[in-house]
């Protein structure tokens, strides 16, 4: 499959970048926000079906192919939550109030049931009503640390530790974050469908 440009259904200025250098220069993302500011609804309960809703839409409204991702962090103990609602665990009110939720929710937990994952969906849509979107799926495993750590990143960071570097991912510099994420690892296997790995 060949594509020069994808529009990725995200306002987020931070994502684009993040998501156009792990792609490469190969295919250029341009911004939903070029045309159109209003967002979807994302009614879906599944990464998968809130990427495909966003992928459609953003094909939809711009007449191009489209890139869209969802993502969150899964707990084995909650039963997979938060989730699709991982932004808004704590009823919208920010990153410090999610982790304070996650870590209540968890606090008689013993370490080896504290098991979970970031996950990341990316789906990739050539047009709006594409009977055969692309979808590539990253997970990064480790574990609810009882206690936040760490400067770096945003989100659930502070309280994810990373067995493969004894440490959170907030812990992480942003450079080494970027090659173990999940959306690192959603992001390689689109190389690969796209042949550019
Ligand atoms: P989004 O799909 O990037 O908007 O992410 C949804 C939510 O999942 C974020 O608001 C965070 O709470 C959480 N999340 C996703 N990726 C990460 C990550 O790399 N680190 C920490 N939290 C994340």
């Amino acid at each position: 499959m060949n594509f020069q440009q994808l529009v990725l259904a995200s306002h987020n200025a931070g994502k684009l970048k993040e998501l156009q250098a792990m792609l490469g220069q190969a295919v250029q993302l341009r911004s939903i926000g070029e045309f159109s500011q209003v967002e979807p609804e994302e009614t879906g309960l599944s990464f998968v079906e809130n990427a495909i809703l966003k992928a459609r839409n953003a094909a939809r409204i711009s007449g191009l192919p489209a890139l869209a991702d969802d993502s969150g962090l899964a707990v084995d103990f909650l039963g997979g939550a938060p989730g699709i609602y991982s932004a808004r665990y704590a009823d919208g009110k920010g990153d410090a109030a999610n982790n304070a939720k996650l870590l209540e929710a968890l606090k008689d937990v013993p370490q080896e049931q504290r098991g979970a994952q970031f996950v990341c969906v990316l789906a990739l849509v050539r047009h709006a009503d594409d009977p055969l979107p692309i979808l590539c799926e990253g997970l990064w495993h480790g574990r609810i640390m009882f206690t936040a750590s760490g400067e770096h990143g945003f989100g659930y960071d502070p309280l994810f530790w990373v067995p493969e570097r004894n440490c959170s991912s907030a812990d992480l510099a942003p450079a080494d974050k970027n090659q173990l994420s999940h959306r690192a690892r959603a992001m390689a296997l689109l190389r690969q469908r796209l042949g550019l790995a």
